[in-house]
């Protein structure tokens, strides 16, 4: 349950040095700006995605958060045991276990995010656990408040009904606008995110298509 879960109270007690030692050397020069997370995998399970990240924005912080924490264990074991057999590679990837619904705030500061990756959530089909699904307009104002304006949020699912609920959520939502189809077509991570994770792997195993979208965080309205 969530009270067993550990969170910082604000972004900058969190210990990022610990997840990412390689980011974090000690002799750094003093003034040099700190590393800071840019990618977040929301529900991140095994890691499939955060592996193909480190493969493909090796100077980029990635994290996943993943709520069971077993799977997070895993995760976190996965990527330790990567370090490990290739010195040098997966060091800018990391799992936490985290209530992404609740904490995301007390995890990353305002505007720290380029990137957010929601892929195959869970589709809490009954209307009852509709609140439960990670796109809602509160956690869209949430995504919002993480990504700085012009960052892109990635969504990809196998169930069609929830595919319709996030393009209409995104829709409706004044700080998000689909991303124009031609910047959609030339955008180099779409065609791998239905594959690469291991819900994505199964879906495709089971014949289920995938749906995918990616939506842009508007501009900050002008101030009043
Ligand atoms: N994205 C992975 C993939 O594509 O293989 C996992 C998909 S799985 C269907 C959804 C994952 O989201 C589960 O591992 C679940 O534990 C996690 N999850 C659900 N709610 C969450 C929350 N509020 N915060 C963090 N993770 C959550």
């Amino acid at each position: 349950a969530d009270h067993t879960l550990s969170y910082p109270s604000r972004p900058q007690d969190m210990d990022w040095a610990a997840l990412f030692p390689s980011f974090f050397p000690p002799d750094a020069a003093p003034g040099t700006a700190p590393a800071r997370v840019e990618f977040v995998d929301v529900g991140c399970g095994y890691g499939g995605l955060l592996v193909a990240l480190a493969e493909r924005f090796p100077q980029t912080l990635a994290v996943g958060l993943e709520l069971r924490g077993k799977v997070a264990a895993f995760t976190r074991a996965r990527i330790r045991a990567l370090r490990a057999a290739r010195p040098g590679a997966y060091g800018n990837v990391a799992c936490v276990r985290a209530n992404a619904m609740k904490h995301l705030p007390h995890f990353f500061r305002r505007a720290q995010l380029s990137k957010l990756f929601l892929l195959f959530p869970d589709p809490h089909f009954k209307r009852t656990k509709h609140k439960w699904r990670i796109v809602s307009p509160a956690m869209l104002a949430e995504y919002g408040y993480v990504l700085r304006p012009g960052g892109l949020v990635y969504t990809v699912t196998d169930v069609p009904e929830l595919h319709q609920w996030m393009l209409r959520h995104f829709g409706e939502h004044p700080l998000f606008e689909a991303l124009p189809p031609a910047q959609l077509a030339a955008e180099p991570l779409l065609p791998l995110l239905p594959s690469v994770t291991e819900e994505g792997q199964r879906a495709r195993r089971a014949g289920r298509a995938p749906n995918s979208a990616v939506f842009r965080r508007r501009p900050d309205p002008p101030a009043a």
